[in-house]
C-alpha cells in the first residue's frame, strides 16, 4: 500500500504500530527520535510520515517545521496530549492530520488511507485562479497579480480551500473541519484570526474587501474584484 515512516520513541508503541501497519500491507520504516527520523524522511522518501509529538530530542512543532523545510510528505501527528492549542500549532506548522493516543493500528491505517487519498487527488492538485489570485497546491505557491504571497502552511491551505470554491459562501464550521480537521466549538476564533492574517497579506481590509468577503452570520467567500 504505502511506504510509511514511523517516528516514535516508545519501543512498545513503535513495535505494535509497525506490526499492525505491516499486516495491513504497508512497508514500514521506523525511527526512535526526531533527527534519525528526519534523515530517513529525506533519504528514503516515504509516502507518509507518522510523527509522535513527544520525542526525546526535539519538540514536535520544531521537528515538523524542519521536516516541512525539506519535504512536502504528508504527515500524521500522534499526540498523547488532548490539547487543542498544541494540535492547532502542529496543524499550522503543516501536519495533515492528527490522532490522540491511544489509538489502534486499524485507526491509523484508516487515517493514512484518507490522507493519501486527499494528497493524491489530482483534481485537487490543479492550480486555482480567481481574478489576479493564483494558488498552486503542487508547488504550494500563491501569488496575487504576479507577486508571490508569503503564507504559512495553514494560511495557504485556507486560501486554497476558499479559492477552489470561489463564489461560494463557506461556513467557519466547514473551514474548521476541512482545513483544520478539528471538531467545531471553541476554536472558531482560530478561523477569524487566520482570515484576518490572510486578508492583510492580500492587502485588503474587512471594511474594504477585494477578494475575501465575510458574510455575516454565515461564513466567508472568495470572489474576484468587480471592475
Ligand atoms: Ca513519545
Amino acid at each position: 500500500m504505502a511506504q510509511v515512516l514511523l517516528i516514535e520513541d516508545d519501543p512498545a508503541i513503535r513495535g505494535a504500530l509497525k506490526r499492525g501497519l505491516t499486516e495491513r500491507g504497508h512497508a514500514v520504516d521506523s525511527a526512535g527520535a526526531a533527527l534519525p527520523g528526519l534523515e530517513s524522511a529525506v533519504t528514503n522518501r516515504p509516502d507518509l510520515v507518522v510523527l509522535d509529538l513527544g520525542l526525546p530530542d526535539l519538540d514536535g512543532t520544531t521537528m515538523l517545521r524542519m521536516l516541512r523545510g525539506a519535504s512536502r510528505v504528508p504527515v500524521i501527528v500522534a499526540t498523547a496530549r488532548d490539547d487543542e492549542a498544541e494540535i492547532v500549532a502542529v496543524l499550522d506548522a503543516g501536519a495533515d492530520d492528527y490522532l490522540v493516543k491511544p489509538f489502534s493500528a486499524a485507526q491509523l491505517d484508516a487515517r493514512i488511507r484518507a490522507v493519501l487519498r486527499r494528497s493524491g487527488d489530482t483534481a485537487a492538485d490543479a492550480a486555482v485562479v480567481v481574478g489576479g489570485l493564483r494558488v498552486d497546491p503542487r508547488s504550494r505557491e500563491a501569488s496575487l497579480d504576479g507577486t508571490a504571497l508569503d503564507l504559512t502552511p495553514r494560511e495557504f491551505a485556507l486560501l486554497h480551500y476558499l479559492a477552489a470554491r470561489s463564489g461560494q459562501v463557506v461556513s467557519k464550521r466547514e473551514l474548521l473541519t476541512e482545513v483544520w480537521r478539528l471538531p467545531y466549538g471553541g476554536a472558531d476564533k482560530t478561523v477569524d484570526v487566520h482570515l484576518s492574517w490572510l486578508r492583510r497579506k492580500l492587502g485588503e481590509t474587512a471594511q474594504e474587501p477585494r477578494y475575501l468577503h465575510a458574510v455575516r452570520g454565515v461564513g466567508v467567500r472568495i470572489s474576484a474584484p468587480q471592475g
